[in-house]
């Protein structure tokens, strides 16, 4: 199949280079295919360019934006009921009854006042997607996420204190560094605190990622090409 997405993407090539690069990589790092997910970052492409994509038989995406993913995927899921979805950016307070739900797993966890917000609201729907605490492991200061020094403690918060269903950990390392470095010190993080999954990796950086334990890589431009500004 050559089906090209409406900028002329060839998303279906694309995502079957991603996948067998992913195979690649997984077997010479003596791993399973099934220890890694591939989270197709689907963010600012409009459902006309997620179709093929899910044509071709990807289920796991994510979306950094509660609003876009609110207008894009209910619709989406009538046919495809068994996608999941990961949100990948910031969650404001005031949409977390929104996200908890329509995502699957919210990767974003990144501050103690969003960790109690989530405590109440999962308490009062009943919805309990898994979640990962975002690991600002290049502590910069515009970038969202925990101070690796600070990890420990508010881990303890969210899963001992809150009771939240904290599954791992997720970064994005600073753009000028390199990543391996990031990916280490993120599962060295999980490790000390028992958490099994970590989502680390894009599309620039995702073999070496996996090489680092990655369970979830995160690639967006990789399949669907540049990303536009989004009209809901
Ligand atoms: C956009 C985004 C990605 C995907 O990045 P690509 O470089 O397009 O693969 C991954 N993770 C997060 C948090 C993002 O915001």
């Amino acid at each position: 199949m050559t089906a090209k997405n409406n900028n002329n993407i060839d998303s279906i090539g694309n995502l079957e280079k991603v996948w067998s690069e992913l195979k690649t990589v997984v077997h010479q790092n003596g791993r399973d295919l099934q220890s890694v997910s591939l989270v197709a970052v689907s963010k600012t492409h409009p459902a006309d360019a997620i179709r093929p994509v899910l044509k071709a038989g990807q289920r796991l995406f994510g979306e950094n934006r509660v609003q876009e993913a609110k207008v894009k995927w209910p619709e989406l899921k009538l046919d495809y009921p068994e996608v999941r979805l990961h949100l990948i950016g910031p969650l404001q307070s005031n949409k977390v009854r929104q996200a908890l739900a329509l995502f699957n797993v919210i990767e974003t966890l990144d501050r103690p006042k969003l960790a109690h917000t989530i405590a109440r609201v999962m308490e009062e729907t009943g919805h309990r997607p898994d979640l990962m605490i975002q690991i600002n492991t290049g502590e910069e200061e515009q970038k969202a996420g925990i101070l690796p020094l600070q990890a420990d403690e508010f881990i303890s918060l969210c899963r001992d204190e809150l009771n939240l269903p904290v599954c791992g950990l997720m970064c994005v390392p600073p753009m000028d560094e390199e990543a391996s470095l990031h990916f280490a010190l993120l599962a060295n993080i999980a490790k000390c605190n028992g958490l099994d999954e970590l989502s680390m990796g894009m599309s620039a950086d995702y073999p070496m990622a996996v090489r680092f334990g990655a369970t979830h890589v995160r690639v967006g431009t990789a399949i669907f090409g540049t990303r536009l500004a989004f009209k809901g």
